[in-house]
């Protein structure tokens, strides 16, 4: 095994140890805390009890030490965005997140940068879809014992009216009335006594049921949306797709599909870091979102990269909009408010498609990306359109 080797599976057995898939070793933190929490010696010969100080300092630094490792391993750059990501791994905040780098490590392929983002944002809706199937689980437990309420409501009413039946029946054959009276009494303080419990377990199912439906809500709203943006993220963009598609063969509307992507952002990023081209990511998607209404929908797909849909416009109604929203944000001088530095002219380049020129929605997307690059390759800063497949059969809105 050559030294690189070794080096590299010996990264690869700390971070397994680090992330609780390994075995102990000495340097194991709960060891380690045990032997700091033991009594110290103190200047007198005796024994005191050790500080807080004491307990906590070696396990901040070897803290410290491992965020610090994780960024030299993976040969990370130091900034907010890398360390907050160090910390969530070594602290375990984000296991989906670690699972995935443990994964790609030992294919041997290189944590950068950009795959971390990729890989964050997955980890992120992973979360949220996690989240959401714990809350579909409590809502079914709750359904059901909202269920087992209302059938225990159902029996008592109907045991009720059969003994209020047979009461009344007696009471009617006018045979020791009195007694009956003194059974129909207590049988009507006992279905008060139970109607009133009842009502409490109904009331708290309701306002349980409500709490949940608030929660889903909120969910699945974090499950769709971009936290970085604002904007519908890609899974939204999907659903948003086929949404579209079927209002405008319903409607017979024109659709189209665009990508868009941020000339030379990795330079924005190199140069200003990473947190100032957040800022002008959110920037273009602002812009770009200001093109949006109920029938343009404007989506991150992913890294710097926007999809937008656009129903009832046509191929050349939809280039112009499009086109607006690039000249504007082209015809801006943007400045990094951390440093007062300009970041210089901020364009995008687009590739559009009318999406019923195509087989599919795939096909569609596949052309718009096809032009994205065209649009690139003419010199950025342009929106360009897919021409239509010659021969293809072209899919009328039917
Ligand atoms: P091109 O004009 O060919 O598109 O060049 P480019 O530099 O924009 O293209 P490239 O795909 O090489 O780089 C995209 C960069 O976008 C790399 C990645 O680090 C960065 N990026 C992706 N997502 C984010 C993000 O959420 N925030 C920041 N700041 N950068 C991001
Ligand atoms: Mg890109
Ligand atoms: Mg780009």
């Amino acid at each position: 095994m050559s030294e690189e080797d070794s080096a590299e599976n010996g990264r690869r057995s700390r971070w397994r140890q680090w992330f609780g898939l390994g075995q102990d070793d000495d340097d194991d933190e709960g060891n380690a805390g045990a032997s700091v929490a033991s009594a110290v010696p103190a200047a007198s010969g005796s024994y005191r009890d050790p500080t807080a100080r004491e307990i906590w300092l070696p396990a901040k630094r070897r803290m410290l030490g491992k965020v610090a490792d994780f960024l030299i391993d993976h040969d990370l750059e130091i900034l907010p965005y890398t360390l907050g990501i160090a910390y969530d791994c070594v602290t375990g905040a984000s296991p989906r997140l670690v699972q995935m780098i443990l994964e790609r490590t030992e294919r041997g392929l290189p944590v950068t940068l950009r795959w971390l983002d990729e890989a964050v944002r997955d980890a992120g809706t992973a979360k949220a879809e996690d989240t959401l199937h714990a809350l579909m689980e409590q809502l079914e437990g709750d359904i059901a014992s909202f269920g087992d309420t209302m059938k225990g409501a159902q029996d008592a009413t109907s045991e009720y009216n059969t003994a209020l039946t047979r009461h009344v029946d007696s009471l009617h054959a006018a045979s020791s009335t009195q007694a009956t009276i003194a059974e129909l009494t207590a049988l009507t303080r006992a279905m008060i006594e139970h109607t009133r419990t009842m009502q409490g377990d109904l009331a708290r199912s309701e306002k349980r049921a409500q709490e949940l439906q608030a929660t889903l809500e909120e969910t699945r709203r974090a499950a769709d949306q971009d936290h970085l943006t604002g904007l519908p993220n890609r899974r939204a963009f999907d659903h948003l797709f086929d949404r579209e598609l079927r209002e405008a063969q319903a409607r017979k509307e024109p659709l189209s599909v665009a990508f868009v992507d941020i000339d030379h952002f990795k330079r924005i990023n190199d140069t200003h870091g990473h947190p100032a081209g957040d800022r002008v990511l959110r920037v273009v998607a602002e812009t770009l979102d200001r093109i949006s209404d109920a029938r343009c929908h404007v989506a991150r797909h992913g890294g710097e990269e926007f999809a937008v849909l656009f129903r009832g416009l046509t191929l050349q109604q939809a280039w112009k909009r499009l086109d607006g929203a690039r000249a504007e944000i082209a015809e801006r001088r943007l400045v990094n408010r951390a440093t007062d530095m300009p970041f210089g002219q901020v364009t995008f380049s687009g590739g559009l498609a009318d999406v019923f020129a195509y087989p599919g929605k795939s096909a569609a997307m596949k052309a718009a990306d096809e032009a994205l690059y065209t649009a690139k390759e003419s010199g950025r800063n342009q929106i360009v359109m897919a021409s239509a497949p010659p021969g293809e059969p072209v899919r009328k809105a039917a």
